[in-house]
């Protein structure tokens, strides 16, 4: 009998692995091309599946990491050699960088702290659980279900109980290899639940909050038990077969490409086979729906300024509309002050681990694209101020952010969340009186289009940008 039961355990743990793509031994090797000709054959390069390429953009005198599995890499390295490129090893194994993403402490029940990244489940646990611990002021909230029949679980967290609101919505985990991203929501939430930094307290309660770590959850279950690297949701309707590729990669629509704001327009596919296929029709995935209903929803219970959305890599506060760039930008109602608010507020976040982002529109300062919920909230719901941040690195090791990294992530961005607030409500979005802050007039009594300075300017360096890219981020 005892035997029995182990042998079926063995088979079950063998039939639960069965699916998992380790990245055992595969390879990161970084390249710096030193001329045009040596970009040329990086581009080339690309065009095999075989490659996975970390970076979106391949430019002059910049780091591009080449990702290869162990089978490739001799003919890799030879062909590196004999045209005298060198090509540096930079990981030796990547799945040793995944396995250590998820170590956990020894010592059982404990409280999470973000030194390491929690499964959909721990997630979906802490989450009720902290609910519980604040049920004056905090409730569980379902945005709806996912592909593969999962809850889509949040909180919503107001203080006051006041008629006709401040709103704000946050989004994580779109995309699911990005998990940076709910570890980062998850902090927010807390802080807003139980920090005692005055400013924190400020923004947690006079403004009520909508918050959802995760909702492309069976991505992100997707992420910690078969394939790390996937991106997509897990739609299954659109299967084909994919030359060079797994097949399984056509099983997944980018909802970030899906919601309809010029769906289809710029920088997505319509081949199920490529990570940014925007799926058969706007709003086809029941993920998107989901969140631009409740966006609708919550926006006629009071004056909804905010909508976040957290990704990764790139370091980077990304302005609507992601298919605008150069002097078009400006075509955003408010760019302006969207632009200055988040200037501001990257200053300050700086300030605290000296980490560098970028601001501007997609277009102007990663790719262009199009089909993205933050640009849908902007252009469709009407939401005053919408970013979404591009959170760390910038390539080092990308969507495999080691956990210890998490926390310093974690701060910075509150620092900058807190700046934007500060900046957003004395440009006279609405008004709340800070009484821990000297009270300030109003830089712009209303939201102005002007374009700010520099605001359309173009990358002066060169960059090369490719439809299909494997290590897209946004
Ligand atoms: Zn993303």
């Amino acid at each position: 009998m005892i035997l029995k039961e182990i042998i079926f355990l063995v088979v079950l743990v063998a039939a639960v692995n069965a699916d998992y793509v380790s990245y055992k031994n595969y390879k990161v090797y970084k390249i710096v091309p030193k001329n045009e000709n040596e970009v040329q054959i990086l581009l080339d390069l690309r065009k095999q599946p075989q490659y996975y390429f970390w970076n979106d953009i391949v430019s002059l005198y910049s780091d591009v990491k080449i990702m290869v599995a162990p089978k490739n890499q001799e003919e890799f390295e030879n062909y590196f050699k004999s045209i005298n490129i060198p090509a540096e090893v930079v990981f030796n194994d990547v799945q040793k960088l995944i396995d250590d993403q998820v170590k956990r402490p020894v010592r059982r029940n404990v409280v999470y702290d973000w030194t390491y990244y929690l499964t959909l489940d721990e997630i979906n646990a802490w989450l009720t659980r902290i609910v519980e611990e604040h049920s004056d002021v905090a409730t569980l909230v379902n945005l709806g279900t996912s592909v593969e029949g999962r809850t889509i679980w949040g909180v919503k967290i107001d203080y006051k109980k006041e008629e006709n609101p401040v709103i704000g919505m946050i989004e994580g985990g779109i995309h699911s290899r990005e998990w940076i991203s709910p570890a980062t929501v998850t902090y927010i939430i807390n802080e807003f639940l139980t920090s005692t930094d005055e400013n924190v307290r400020f923004m947690a309660e006079n403004i009520v909050w909508h918050i959802f770590p995760v909702v492309n959850p069976d991505g992100y279950y997707y992420t910690f038990n078969n394939n790390r690297m996937w991106r997509k949701n897990r739609g299954k309707d659109n299967f084909t077969p994919c030359a060079n590729v797994a097949d399984d990669i056509s099983n997944g629509i980018d909802l970030n490409r899906n919601f309809g704001f010029v769906w289809m327009l710029t920088g997505a596919s319509q081949n199920p086979c490529a990570e940014t296929y925007a799926g058969p029709s706007e709003f086809s995935e029941p993920e998107s729906r989901a969140i631009s209903n409740y966006v609708l929803y919550i926006k006629n219970q009071g004056r909804m300024i905010y909508y976040f959305a957290f990704h990764s890599y790139s370091q980077m506060v990304l302005v609507p509309y992601s298919h605008l760039s150069g002097y078009d930008v400006i075509n955003a109602p408010n760019y302006a002050d969207m632009y200055e608010i988040a200037i501001r507020g990257m200053d300050k976040l700086k300030a605290k681990h000296n980490t560098d982002y970028q601001v501007g529109t997609s277009g102007d300062i990663l790719y262009e694209v199009s089909g993205s919920s933050f640009d849908w909230v902007k252009g469709v719901a009407e939401i005053p101020i919408v970013y979404l941040f591009e959170l760390r690195d910038v390539g080092e090791f990308g969507f495999l952010l080691p956990a210890e990294r998490i926390i310093p992530n974690n701060e910075e961005i509150m620092a900058g969340l807190l700046e934007m607030e500060r900046v957003t409500r004395n440009m006279g979005y609405y008004n709340i009186q800070n009484e821990s802050e000297p009270a300030t007039l109003p830089t712009t009594v209303e939201p102005s289009t002007t374009a700010a300075p520099g605001s359309g300017m173009k990358t002066v360096f060169s960059v090369f940008l490719i439809a299909l890219c494997l290590f897209v981020t946004l």
